[in-house]
């Protein structure tokens, strides 16, 4: 399925520029969850391109509103509700979103952790701008680690959300953009749209086919620029990667990225990145984060928890 290096020409334009008369994949892109969403359609009519495109910015820039992890949203009321430790009933759609983060928590053994955000907003990743960070306070790392916030700590029942454990913080930065792609996916095939990518930013998922062949993916190289590898999908597939050069911040000659270890408190090591291949976004996201933490001993493990078939990972020795 991989396969080795590959010409960066091979990598599909996904430029909306790129959109030409005798092109039959149309592409559009807006802004959202911190990244250029890109949208490829094949084979769809002018009014069902429209429609998409339209349907699919607005339902981006809602979620992207209410699931922001450090932004006033319906994520940061249900935050707000969770720390006074009592039941209550939060937005329809925050039930099923925690849940199925919860859920994928649970399956990673807890190294996906949605929970932690307490923790990423000590490394001050709960910003636009990072570069000019330094590490916290170690004792502050600890106080925080002791209190241990989990997925297991919140209960969802009848419609109520409670938290056993007031360090309960949702940061859903790494689930969220797969499982809004999911919620994409769905709405173009309410439109009637059989053949389509979502893209953010290189995380994607991609239904149905370039026509007569796959759609071809190109898998970003972590240390330089173009790509690593091309990967063909067809049918329904989501490829998800994590990295170490995505968001970080350099201090003292040494590199502090945002992948936290919940076991640890710091950033994960001797990782560089993860490619995972699964059927939905939101696992695909959730398990290269649960990966990447795990490492180049662990991630085995995990994987076959978290029911993924297909891993990359990429350790610090290259
Ligand atoms: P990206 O979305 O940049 O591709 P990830 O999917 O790995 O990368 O998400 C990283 C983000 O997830 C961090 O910015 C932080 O908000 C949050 N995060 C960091 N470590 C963890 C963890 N162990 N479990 C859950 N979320 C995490
Ligand atoms: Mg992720």
């Amino acid at each position: 399925m991989l396969r080795g290096i590959v010409p960066a020409l091979l990598v599909v334009c996904l430029l909306p520029g790129c959109n030409r008369p005798d092109d039959p994949v149309f592409r559009d892109r807006f802004y959202a969850l911190g990244t250029l969403i890109d949208l490829s359609l094949y084979g769809a009519n002018q009014q069902q391109q429209q429609e998409a495109g339209e349907a699919l910015a607005q339902a981006f820039n809602t979620m992207h509103s209410e699931w922001h992890a450090w932004e006033a949203g319906s994520l940061a009321q249900t935050n707000t509700q969770l720390a006074a430790g009592r039941p209550f009933r939060p937005g329809p759609d925050i039930l099923p979103l925690l849940q199925t983060a919860n859920r994928l928590s649970l399956q990673s053994g807890g190294l996906f952790n949605p929970t932690i955000g307490k923790l990423i907003d000590l490394w001050g990743f709960h910003a636009d701008e990072i570069t000019a960070l330094t590490p916290p306070d170690p004792a502050a790392i600890q106080e925080l680690l002791a209190r241990a916030p989990s997925a297991g700590d919140v209960a969802l029942e009848d419609g109520h959300l409670l938290s056993r454990n007031p360090a309960v913080q949702y940061d859903l930065g790494a689930f969220a953009k797969g499982y809004a792609i999911d919620r994409g996916i769905e709405l173009l095939q309410s439109l009637g749209l059989a053949h389509a990518i979502i893209n953010a930013g290189g995380d994607l998922r991609a239904i149905g086919s370039h026509g007569d062949r796959p759609w071809r993916i190109g898998i970003r190289h972590p240390r330089q620029a173009g790509v690593l590898a091309s990967v063909e999908l067809s049918g329904d597939e989501s490829i998800f990667t994590s990295g170490d050069y995505e968001r970080y911040f350099e201090a003292s000659g040494r590199r502090y990225h945002h992948i936290i270890d919940p076991r640890t408190g710091y950033p994960a090591g001797r990782t560089v990145s993860v490619t995972v291949m699964h059927r939905e976004a939101a696992t695909a996201d959730a398990a290269a984060t649960a990966l990447f933490v795990a490492g180049p001993d662990g991630w085995a493990e995990v994987a076959r928890r978290m029911g993924i078939g297909y891993v990359m990972l990429i350790d610090d020795d290259g």
